[in-house]
Order: structure tokens, then sequence, then C-alpha cells
């Protein structure tokens, strides 16, 4: 079957797989196999080398989406709240929220550094706020905030909280593989990713990078026996198993999407070709009379927010069957305040993609009768 019989997935995760990634699924294997198991070891070596972290980390996946390997990490790395366990989240939207939700549903202590989603974290707040509260244990950033696109300053804010003695967590699910993270001249203590992002698998599997002599000193920190990274490490140590039963067929497809990547060039050729994605995308939305909603400096290649248009006629729902009817599924927006949409810039698709995608809005506007796309309040 072939890739273009389904509507492209303009969306960061699940995205648009390869039929290669996608036939890997065509088979079935048992989780004690050797060939399953040397699967994994593989899978969990080429992560280390993408982030260059052979020497210093370990990659401990886990099962489910990757929200439970954000859950896993805080709840096996930052102490129990009765044990001094204290996090510092810079808040600039929807998944930084979510980081900040995850330690209060564990009873871990939270404080947050509040951003607009048009704002990048800035270090110097988050240098301000330790130096102020040697409570705090650990900072807890998103590298790249899905919720509006925005890239955040990761190694500046990894320098700080060096400086500062404390650990620093990384939810980097949704720019890992494509933009870089060298373990070697930005520390950290975990960078948490997923199969189903820039790597271009399938969704159903989370894999945190942990620095080993952190892992090593968090026995009987979890809270949750299935969501335990330090017991999930220590028995695929032992074994080459996973603990309990792993998403096989997502297993295999990450590792034959891992394949692609490394024939593809890595994460340069991967984060170069998102980057022409997104400027295409911007550029062609732009002759179109659309404004996205970051300056173009906070802009992280993975996903743009557009204002929805100022036209009466314009309502989403129809907007996003119109441009699916024409072959390419949008997202909706994730802003609390403003009528958005957002496009994704990644996935298995050529460089017709982005084109093609601007396109198919022209044509499901028209087809709508949208005339003004900007706001009369900037037109004029
Ligand atoms: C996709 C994503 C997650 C994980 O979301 P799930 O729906 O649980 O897979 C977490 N953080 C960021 C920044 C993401 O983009």
């Amino acid at each position: 079957m072939s890739q273009t019989s389904y509507p492209v997935l303009l969306t960061p995760g699940p995205l648009t797989t390869s039929d290669r990634t996608r036939h890997a699924m065509l088979r079935d294997w048992g989780s004690w196999d050797a060939d399953f198991n040397q699967i994994t070891t593989r899978i969990r070596q080429r992560v280390l080398d993408i982030v260059h972290g052979q020497a210093t980390h370990e990659c401990v996946p886990m099962q489910g989406s990757g929200t439970f390997s954000v859950e896993a990490t805080i709840g096996t790395l930052v102490p129990r709240g009765d044990q001094g366990g204290h996090v510092l989240v810079p808040n600039n939207g929807a998944y930084c929220a979510r980081l900040a939700r995850i330690c209060k549903v564990l009873g871990r202590k939270l404080t947050t550094i509040d951003y607009s989603e048009a704002e990048q974290v800035n270090p110097a707040d988050v240098d301000r706020a330790l130096a102020a509260d040697p409570s705090i244990t650990h900072v807890a950033l998103v590298h790249c905030e899905t919720g509006a696109g925005v890239l955040n300053p990761l190694h500046e804010v990894a320098q700080v909280v060096a400086k500062h003695g404390r650990g620093l967590i990384i939810d980097a699910m949704s720019a890992f593989g494509a933009i870089e993270i060298d373990a070697r001249q930005t520390p950290f203590d975990a960078v948490i990713a997923a199969s189903g992002k820039c790597l271009e698998g399938p969704p159903g599997m989370g894999f945190v990078i942990v620095r080993r002599s952190v892992l090593e000193k968090c026995e009987g920190n979890a809270h949750s026996l299935a969501l335990d990274l330090y017991d999930q490490w220590v028995y695929m140590q032992k074994t080459t198993q996973w603990r309990f039963t792993p998403p096989t067929h997502i297993v295999a497809a990450l590792d034959e999407a891992m394949t692609q990547y490394i024939e593809e060039g890595s994460l340069a050729a991967r984060g170069g070709r998102y980057a022409r994605n997104c400027r295409a995308l911007i550029d062609g939305m732009r002759a179109l009379g659309f404004r996205t909603y970051l300056d173009d400096e906070l802009q992280a290649p993975i996903i743009v927010t557009f204002h929805a248009p100022a036209d009466p006629a314009y309502e989403f729902k129809t907007f996003y069957q119109e441009v699916k009817k024409r072959g390419y599924i949008l997202y909706p927006g994730k802003l609390t305040q403003l009528e958005t949409f957002r496009v994704g810039c990644i996935g298995h698709f050529g460089e017709a993609g982005i084109p093609g995608a601007v396109a198919a809005v022209a044509d499901a506007l028209k087809a709508m009768g949208v005339r003004q796309i900007a706001a009369t309040a900037v037109a004029a």
C-alpha cells in the first residue's frame, strides 16, 4: 500500500511514517526472544549515539506515550516531597504546564516561573530563582514547547543549572533527533524523548537518557511500580528484556525508522530537512496572508502556530475537513486566549509535502468563501 493513499499528517506526533517503517510492524516478536532483545539493545545504543552520551549516560526505554516517560522520570529522579525534592519549572506553554501538573500529582514540591506562550524561557530568570531558593533540587525544562512552537535556550539554561549544582530534566520529546543535544557540552541528568516524533517511528514508547551516576542512586525512589526507571534499567541490564510486556511492533518499527535516520545522515540531515519544511511553510502561508503567532527568532522548526483568518466565514472544523479532503491533516491550536491552528513540519513526506499543504489550505479557504485572512487591526 503506498504512502499517498493516506492523508499526510502535519501533526507533531503521531506523524507520517515511511512504508519501510510501517512494514516493519508486519511480523510478531516474542518478548523473551534473543532476536527481539537485540533490537532493544540496538535502539538504546543508537539513542545514546545521538547525544554522544555512551560514556556518561544510560538509555532506559519505557512503555506508553511520551508523558508516561516524563512521569517516570520525575517520579524516579526527584526525591519525594517529604524527602526534599523540589522542582523548578520555567513555564511558557502547555507541555511545561503538564510537567508542573505531574510534579503536583506526584507530591513533589513545585515552583514555576511563568511566561506568556509567545516568550522564550530566560536563563537569567532561572539563575535568579536558583540563587534565591537553595531548596530547589531540579529544574525541568521543555526544549521545544510544542504548544506554540517555541524553542527554549537549553544550552544556556543547562549551564546555569550546572553552575548551581542542581539537576536538569529535559522534556526533549518534540525535537529529539532534529535539534542537537550533546551530553559532552550540555550537562543534564535526564533527556526524555519518544518513538513517534522526529525519529519518525510510530507512537507507543518513550525513552529516557539518564546520567548513570544519578540513576544508580534512584533505587526505591519511585512512587510507582510500572513507572520506575531504576527498576526497568536494572532488569534490562540483567536480562536484556523489558520488565513488563514491551510494545514489540513499535520497537521493531522504531529500529527500522532509526536505520533510515542514519541512512539519511542523522541529526544534521533530519534537522536540515525540517528547517527547510518550516521555512517553506512560513513563506508559503505568509504569501497567502497568514500571520505566525511567534517571532521567527523564537520559532523551532517543529510546529508553527498561525492566527486563524479574521473572515467570519472561517471556522476551524470546516477548514480542517476541507484541508483533509485535499490530503493533509492539520492540528488545532493549543493557546488559551487566541483562535489559532498549528501545522507540523516533521514526518516522512517529500519536499513536495509542504507546498502541497499550502496549496490545499489556499484551496480550502476558497471553497469556504474565506477572503480576509489577516486581521483588520494588523492590515490597517
Ligand atoms: C509530544 C510531547 C510530549 C508527550 O506527549 P504524549 O501525548 O504523551 O506522547 C511531551 N512533551 C512535549 C514537548 C511533546 O511535544
